[in-house]
């Protein structure tokens, strides 16, 4: 008997991305997404006795997430309800899990979040920009504070960012690729993990979700190349010039706990923030990134995570 399997449907979950990153434009969530998708047909004929095996194998402790088109064909509507409040029930005594992410690094930011993670003993993903690291000494100092600090594991960002001209750079997907391959290469990444610039685009595993712009076929690439294209479910956001929040440090910290409290992230009980290097230039700023570490550590369930090992499951 399968006994640790997920099957989601992603319009069960959420499909909402409250923010944009990276001068993206909107963020329109589609494509489904399906992790390993077995026994489908057993849940979609499914009767009272293997809804009944459904809900002893989650007291036993194993979670299963049946898809919602499956939920929605079991009769009555009182058992569909159980089953869906059992699955939440279940979620909610299981450990979270939150992965801080920074785009665009190294850059002047780059340095604080180095060593605020350091102080705060918390580990976060980098995702970096090939280009960025040949700027300056200071910021080839940065990138290897990065790569020599074990809290911290850096990944591919792309090695131009595409220039800005996102749309130009994914409709000819082969240099797109080839940017990427060229910053895993000088940056010398160890993971074979990349976030695409500017899209919103989740490929690993049996996961596939684009996000109504180009760039699917670029992401195909690299995950047939083995790498792990990850986006993101929350983005903070703030103005790295001033230190001022467009979103306050609460309003970040709310709608992360709100992912998780409500099963709106990609994937249950893992939540990863999107934020940029250069938002942590002033110590107004760094100030309130500690701030909101602080506040997330005061859940004893709450564990910090390398995306490199997206998703915890259970
Ligand atoms: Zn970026």
């Amino acid at each position: 008997m399968r006994s640790r399997f997920l099957i989601f449907n992603v319009t069960f979950w959420s499909t909402a991305l409250i923010f944009n990153a990276c001068n993206s434009t909107s963020s329109k969530a589609l494509s489904s997404v399906v992790y390993d998708p077995v026994d489908t047909d057993s849940i979609v004929l499914a009767t009272p006795s293997l809804l009944m095996d459904k809900l002893d194998s989650l007291k036993k402790g194993l979670l299963y997430f049946p898809p919602v088109d499956s939920i929605n064909k079991i009769e009555p509507k009182a058992a569909r309800k159980m089953l869906k409040d059992s699955i939440f029930l279940e979620l909610k005594k299981k450990p979270k899990h939150i992965y801080l992410t920074f785009d665009d690094g190294p850059l002047l930011g780059s340095q604080a979040i180095d060593s605020i993670m350091t102080a705060k003993g918390v580990k976060a993903s980098v995702f970096l920009i090939g280009k960025h690291a040949k700027m300056s000494k200071m910021l080839t100092k940065y990138l290897h504070r990065y790569l020599d600090n074990p809290l911290i594991e850096a990944y591919n960002h792309s090695y131009t960012h595409a220039n800005h001209r996102y749309q130009t750079f994914y409709a000819d997907a082969n240099t797109a690729f080839m940017d990427f391959i060229k910053a895993q290469e000088e940056l010398e990444l160890k993971h074979k993990v990349a976030r695409l610039p500017g899209r919103n685009i989740w490929m690993f595993d049996d996961v596939k979700r684009l996000d109504g712009r180009n760039g699917g076929t670029t992401a195909e690439m690299l995950h047939e190349e083995g790498f792990s294209v990850f986006g993101w479910d929350v983005e903070w956001r703030l103005n790295g010039k001033t230190g001022d929040s467009e979103q306050t440090v609460e309003l970040t910290y709310n709608a992360m706990k709100k992912f998780l409290d409500k099963n709106m992230s990609l994937y249950p009980n893992n939540v990863v923030l999107l934020m940029h290097d250069d938002m942590f230039q002033l110590p107004k700023a760094q100030m309130q990134l500690g701030a909101l570490i602080d506040s997330l550590k005061q859940h004893p369930d709450y564990n910090f995570e390398f995306m490199s090992d997206y998703p915890k499951k259970y």
